[in-house]
Order: structure tokens, then C-alpha cells, then sequence
């Protein structure tokens, strides 16, 4: 099935300078990105988030706040016809040298195993920084697609269903 990567913070929500994006108050949805999700899931494509939140491994945060945070997110972009089909998040701090924190490819290559009928190749990564469009690349993802203010998951969108 046709999926869509997308990373988080700086893609779906604003990224807070100095910390981490913890309470619902501090979600503030990135400009292009409640709209652009609904156009690509009402496109049929599965979407899966992919997160990196070491702030639970140092302590800051907790699995439990992480999902209550996620179904809120999750609800506002459902009243707009999107959402993640699934969503995964690396807990692990960077000297853990684990194989799932961004630019390592564990998360997308983990969704693949999950799913099964994920074609990497034919797959998109829409992330804002560097180690997304590394862990694509690791991960064998065909495609990736810079996101910023300027160029938002709405325009990402426009372009991937543009006939
Ligand atoms: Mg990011
Ligand atoms: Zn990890």
C-alpha cells in the first residue's frame, strides 16, 4: 500500500526552541499540515508517524503522556478527514546508539515489518531536518520531501497528487 512517512515536530507541530513539545498547550499544529494530512489520507495513502522523543528516556516525559498527547492530536486532525494510520517514537537518548532514533532507519523499516505490504521504494519521507531524509535513505525510501514553514505538508501534498 502506498505510505507516506512523516516525521513530527517541525512537520506536523511547531518546534519549541529549547524544549520539547510535552503538553497540549505547546502542540501548535505547523502551518499546512492539518490540511495537507486530510489531502493525502483522503488520497488513500497510509500515513505513519515517525518521532524522535528522547525526552522520555532522559525522564522528561512518559510513554503515557506521549500516546494522551498523540490522541489529541490525532482527534483535531480527524475532524478535518486525516490522521496517522499508526505512529511510532524512539524513547532512546543519543548515546544509547540505538537502531530507531532518526537518522538510524529502525522506525520505517520496523513499520514496514509490521505493516508487510509496505514497497519502501515506491514509499515518501516528508521530514524537516536532516536525519529524516538520512533514515529514509537508509531505510531504502524512494522518495523525500523537505518540509519548513515555506514549504508546508499542504504543498508537499499538492505536489505528490498532482496528476
Ligand atoms: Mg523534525
Ligand atoms: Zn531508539
Amino acid at each position: 500500500m502506498k505510505t507516506i512517512f512523516i516525521d513530527r515536530d517541525g512537520c506536523v507541530n511547531v518546534r519549541l526552541v529549547g524544549n520539547w513539545v510535552m503538553t497540549w498547550d505547546d502542540f501548535e499544529f505547523m502551518p499546512g499540515a492539518i490540511s495537507g494530512i486530510a489531502a493525502l489520507k483522503k488520497a488513500g495513502y497510509r500515513l505513519i508517524l515517525v518521532t524522535n522523543q528522547r525526552c522520555i528516556n532522559l525522564g522528561k516525559f512518559s510513554e503515557e503522556k506521549l500516546n494522551a498527547l498523540h490522541d489529541k492530536m490525532q482527534n483535531e486532525l480527524k475532524n478535518e478527514g486525516g490522521f496517522f494510520d499508526s505512529i511510532y517514537h524512539c524513547p532512546h537518548d543519543r548515546d544509547e546508539n540505538c537502531g530507531c532514533r532518526k537518522p538510524e532507519p529502525g522506525m520505517l523499516l520496523k513499520a514496514a515489518e509490521d505493516f508487510g505490504d509496505i514497497d519502501l521504494s515506491k514509499s515518501i519521507m516528508l521530514g524537516d531536518q536532516e536525519s529524516d531524509r538520512l533514515a529514509s535513505e537508509a531505510a531504502g525510501v524512494g522518495n523525500f520531501y523537505q518540509i519548513s514553514s515555506e514549504q508546508t505538508i499542504a504543498d508537499a501534498a499538492k505536489t505528490i497528487l498532482a496528476p
